[in-house]
């Protein structure tokens, strides 16, 4: 795998370890670790462990991996509402350069009572 790296890229940084993240997953390929500003309790993210800006960026042969990972954190989670969400470009909302992937939990009524 090449492990290419931005040095102005905050998601870099946080597979270097130089900024410190909430890490739940992490593989030759990839890495996956809680948003900062979660839009629910669970909020993760999954991203390659090497710069890529936009998703076609990331070689196929890495995106199965990507999206059984998702579903591995979806399943250990627990979760039976979520979204999964992937922003391409400013306009279509991405705010960080460096491809990543949403896990969005939905919470049902109940597990707002919890
Ligand atoms: P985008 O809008 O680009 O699809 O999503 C970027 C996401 O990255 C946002 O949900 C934001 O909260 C998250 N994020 C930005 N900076 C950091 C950070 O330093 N640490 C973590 N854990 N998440 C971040
Ligand atoms: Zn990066």
């Amino acid at each position: 795998a090449s492990h290419n790296k931005d040095d102005n890229c905050i998601f870099c940084k946080i597979i270097a370890g130089d900024i410190p993240s909430f890490k739940l997953i992490e593989t030759d390929n990839l890495f996956s670790f809680l948003d900062i500003g979660p839009l629910s309790k669970g909020h993760a993210l999954v991203i390659p462990k090497y710069h890529a800006a936009k998703l076609h960026d990331v070689p196929d042969e890495h995106l199965g991996e990507i999206l059984r990972t998702l579903k591995k954190i979806a399943v250990a989670q627990g979760v039976e509402n979520y979204n999964i969400l992937q922003n391409n470009g400013r306009i279509a909302h991405q705010e960080v350069d460096h491809v990543h992937f949403h896990l969005i939990p939905k919470p049902s009524a109940s597990d707002k009572e919890g």
